[in-house]
């Protein structure tokens, strides 16, 4: 079976330098806030190309540290697209504020700048505060950040970025993580760069929102970790993911080329007949899934096709959040391009290690 993504590969590579790096943090025995995650967060922060980066348990406790740091909550609007994780919309009831759901543009299934303004316009008649957007990087894909900031600025928005796919993507040149006014990652396993656990991270050159989810991910401490100046979280990467992690961002650039040429061949192989994501010209993706959609041939049938052959395919995402029952209340836009994109996508296989002979196969198959 070809797996969706496959990390077994990557795992054999990497397996001995993993250990050595495991072994020392048990040597010195600091499994919280040991050296490992400092290392990792200078490491992380010159990748991104941002003053701050502040690692912390997981892609959602980061959205919601960058939330509360901006002092998001009661009373407040958080404008978010509906096709996405349920994470990138779920901390904002968390933190006491509303979701206002945006529709996506259907080439890129990122946030859709008109639709974003028209939420912003239609969100006078309810009460609350037009306070944040959250953009998402969906699959990999930068969201269209200059139209985003150009809204946010004339709104007086701030803009969080939702990176959690796309570590090593960029916009003409400028990295993923580095947009708005601060940015979230994920280290799940499955993300791009991932630990073998729970991970996150927030990135910004904003010196007070670093130091407020410094303090906020340590219950909220004040210069010292017995003084609590503040209302936080337990949220804290542990020091055996950070080593692990240090490993991974060590050939992580080789992992993200290998990638591009797997997604470029996808993209030659299959452009005809399928619809896909193809980032524009200053755009690149961190591929963290290949989507495809075809407008007449059912969805069932293509992925019990590709399961008659061996090969994995999942649907991201089933349900727009705007329709999950915890959210169904919250205001939404007109939904058209997100219920087309959740009724009609398919993710196949991608990653790093994925064999030409493989890619073939999947490519034949899809080609039926
Ligand atoms: C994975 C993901 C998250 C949440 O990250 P976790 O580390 O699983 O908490 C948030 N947003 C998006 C878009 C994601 O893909």
């Amino acid at each position: 079976m070809i797996k969706l993504i496959d990390l077994d590969m990557q795992l054999k590579e990497l397996e001995p330098a993993i250990i050595n790096r495991i072994k020392s943090v048990l040597a010195h025995g600091q499994y919280i806030m040991g050296p490992e995650v400092y290392e990792l967060e200078e490491k992380l922060a010159n990748f991104v190309g941002v003053k701050h980066c502040i690692s912390c348990a997981n892609g959602t406790d980061a959205l919601q540290l960058s939330l509360m740091s901006c002092g998001i909550g009661n009373g407040d609007i958080v404008f978010v697209p509906s096709f996405s994780f349920f994470a990138t919309a779920e901390v904002i009831p968390l933190v006491g504020a509303t979701p206002y759901f945006c529709d996506i543009d259907l080439k890129t299934y990122n946030l859709c700048p008109k639709s974003l303004e028209k939420a912003i316009q239609q969100s006078k008649n309810i009460n609350g505060t037009p306070k944040a957007v959250i953009a998402v990087d969906l699959f990999g894909l930068p969201a269209n950040y200059p139209a985003l900031q150009d809204i946010c600025d004339r709104y007086g928005l701030l803009l969080i970025e939702d990176a959690a796919q796309s570590f090593g993507a960029s916009l003409d040149g400028k990295k993923c993580g580095s947009f708005g006014n601060i940015a979230t990652t994920s280290f799940f396993p499955s993300k791009p760069l991932g630990c073998y656990g729970d991970g996150g991270a927030i990135f910004t050159n904003d010196d007070q929102l670093a130091e407020l989810c410094r303090s906020l991910r340590s219950h909220g401490k004040g210069s010292h970790k017995y003084e609590n100046i503040r209302i936080g979280l337990n949220s804290r990467l542990d020091t055996i993911q950070a080593a692990v992690l240090l490993e991974k961002l060590s050939i992580f650039d080789e992992e993200l080329l290998k990638r591009q040429l797997v997604a470029k061949r996808y993209i030659e192989a299959l452009q005809n007949r399928y619809q896909l994501e193809i980032p524009a010209g200053i755009a690149q993706s961190a591929w963290a899934q290949f989507t495809i959609r075809h407008s007449s041939l059912p969805r069932e049938q293509i992925q019990a096709n590709l399961l008659s052959k061996d090969i994995s395919s999942m649907i991201y995402y089933p349900t727009p959040i705007h329709k999950a029952e915890p959210m169904n209340s919250f205001p939404a836009t007109d939904m058209k391009n997100t219920c087309k994109a959740s009724n009609e996508v398919i993710s196949i296989p991608i990653s790093p290690y994925i064999s030409e002979g493989e890619q073939h196969h999947i490519i034949q198959t899809l080609l039926i």
